[in-house]
Order: structure tokens, then C-alpha cells, then sequence
């Protein structure tokens, strides 16, 4: 059963990289955030790898993400879980979901769906409702969830309220790819619920992905865990720091001054430890007294 973060003092947050590059500024931010938020609650902080996606993925990237957070004082307090290994618990729960009715097979190409987009004014890439009610004799690609009326709020422990209208910002989202791998929506509410996770610390970007995953997480009979997402790292231009984009790769030589770096993103002051142990230390109780309060 999943952990209702009001239960107890029971804490469980993660950090859940793609190793689709080296850690670069914004996962250390992220990593720090939510390992910080895990010691400052007395709680347990996982790893998992989030390598699903086969053609993105960078061979040995998840194991120098596992590396680089060692040298910066963080180590998964469970063995690291890999989402390649996590294939029929993902089969599991798309079995649920097909059972309660909550899952279709489309036939769409996305050139289609943007194409019927324009025609019925709708926002570019929003699932248009084409195959809700059959193929029409179409082989289907891919699978999708039925996403059902109304918002979906949450209270963002970061950035406070937030709410969508899933069907019409986002519309049935897929499950399982065209291509046949699993959707990252899948398989990460999945994985949160199946590690009992209360509380997920990551980058803002994935906001507007939590409504979707909320949605997911019910059906599936879970309860949602808390949210915090923190202000992403900007590049020069002002865009989000990415791996694919070939953002800079942090500095592990000097681990300390990464960490302060990441530290002062998230509006802290400098610390001025000389080592990431002793930087971490004096960290967790600033991030309680701040942030838990
Ligand atoms: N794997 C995702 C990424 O690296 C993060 C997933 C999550 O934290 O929910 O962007």
C-alpha cells in the first residue's frame, strides 16, 4: 500500500535522472533538493534510473550519474532501481488499467494529430480525441489513457497551488509508445508507487506532468505523494539546462563548490564548507528550519 505522506513520519523521496547525459547543474539542484528534503525529514532517499527509452539513452550514463552523487556525498540509502528491469510492472499496470476500461488503442501519427489540431482549433499536440471510440479498422500504434472531465489541483510545496484541465491542455496521453516502450508517465507513477514514495522533489519543468501522473496514480488505487518542484537552472540564453542540448556537465573535480552553487540556486546562502560532508551537514538543518518549517 502506498504511504500517505500525512502518515507517521514516514518519509520516502527519490531522484530520478534519464541517463541520457552527465549530471549537469540543474539534476545536481534537483538531487540536492530532494536529498536534502529526505535528511531533513529523517526520511529514505532512492535512486532509481530512469532508462526507458532506449534510442535517448547514453550507454554508462546512469552508472556515472551513480558515481558523480557519490562524490557529492549522496548515495541511495536501497539498491539503485533501474526502470529496464521494472518491464513487467509496467505490463502489470497497464493490465489494471485496461481492465477498469481506462486504456485505447490509437491510431494516430502525431503529423495526424497536429493536422487535426489545426483543423478544430485545439493547442498543437493535444490529443484531439480521434480513436476514443475505435480505430476505425486502423492498426493501433499506440496506447493511450482515458483522461476523465474536470481538474485536476494539487498544492506544490515550491510553487503552491497549481491545477489542469488534463482532457483539454493535454487530452488522452500515451502509455505505451508507437515504438513499443513504455511512456515515461507510466512508468515513473509506477515505479513512486511500487518504492512507497510520499514526496517528490524535482525540477520545475515536469509541473505540468503532475497532473497527468495524479490521475495515473488514482486509477492504479494509489495515493499521490506530495510535490515540490524547484526553479530550473537557466542557460545564458534562458533555457532550461538539458542533457540532449549538451549542457556543461558539473564540475566533480570540486564537488564542494558545485554543491554551494546548486545550493545558492535554491536561494540559500554560502555555506563555505570545505568538504561535501561537512557542506551537507550544515545544509540539512537550513533546509528544515526554510523549507519543512
Ligand atoms: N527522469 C526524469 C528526468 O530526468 C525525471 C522524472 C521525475 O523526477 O519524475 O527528467
Amino acid at each position: 500500500m502506498p504511504t500517505s505522506p500525512s502518515s507517521e513520519h514516514v518519509y520516502r523521496g527519490r531522484f530520478a535522472p534519464s541517463p541520457t547525459g552527465r549530471l549537469h547543474a540543474g539534476s545536481l539542484a534537483a538531487a540536492l533538493a530532494s536529498w536534502l528534503d529526505a535528511r531533513a525529514h529523517g526520511g529514505a532517499w532512492i535512486v532509481r534510473i530512469e532508462d526507458i527509452d532506449p534510442p535517448r539513452d547514453v550507454p554508462g550514463a546512469g552508472e556515472s550519474f551513480i558515481e558523480d552523487l557519490a562524490r557529492f556525498g549522496m548515495t541511495s540509502d536501497e539498491p539503485v532501481v533501474w526502470q529496464h528491469d521494472r518491464y513487467a510492472a509496467y505490463e502489470a499496470a497497464l493490465a489494471k488499467l485496461t481492465a477498469a476500461g481506462l486504456v485505447f488503442g490509437c491510431a494516430c501519427s502525431r503529423k495526424e494529430i497536429f493536422a487535426a489540431d489545426l483543423r478544430l482549433r485545439l493547442p498543437p499536440g493535444v490529443y484531439p480525441g480521434t480513436c476514443r471510440r475505435g480505430t476505425g479498422g486502423r492498426p493501433a500504434r499506440s496506447l493511450r489513457f482515458r483522461v476523465p472531465s474536470g481538474t485536476v489541483s494539487f498544492t506544490d510545496r515550491w510553487c503552491g497551488s497549481f491545477t489542469q484541465d488534463v482532457e483539454h491542455a493535454v487530452g488522452d496521453f500515451i502509455l505505451r509508445r508507437a515504438d513499443g516502450l513504455w511512456a515515461y508517465q507510466l512508468a515513473v507513477v509506477v515505479d513512486d508507487l511500487a518504492a512507497e514514495i510520499t514526496d517528490v522533489v524535482r525540477g520545475a519543468d515536469l509541473v505540468d506532468n503532475t497532473p497527468r501522473q495524479i490521475l495515473l496514480t488514482r486509477a492504479l488505487g494509489g495515493e499521490p505523494p506530495r510535490y515540490m518542484h524547484i526553479p530550473l537552472v537557466l542557460n545564458d540564453e534562458g533555457e532550461k539546462l538539458s542533457k540532449q542540448a549538451g549542457a556543461r556537465p558539473v564540475d566533480v573535480s570540486d564537488p564542494t563548490g558545485s554543491l554551494e552553487r546548486a545550493f545558492a540556486h535554491l536561494g540559500f546562502p554560502r555555506i563555505g564548507a570545505d568538504s561535501p560532508e561537512a557542506f551537507l551537514r550544515v545544509a540539512v538543518p537550513l533546509w528544515r528550519e526554510r523549507i519543512v518549517g
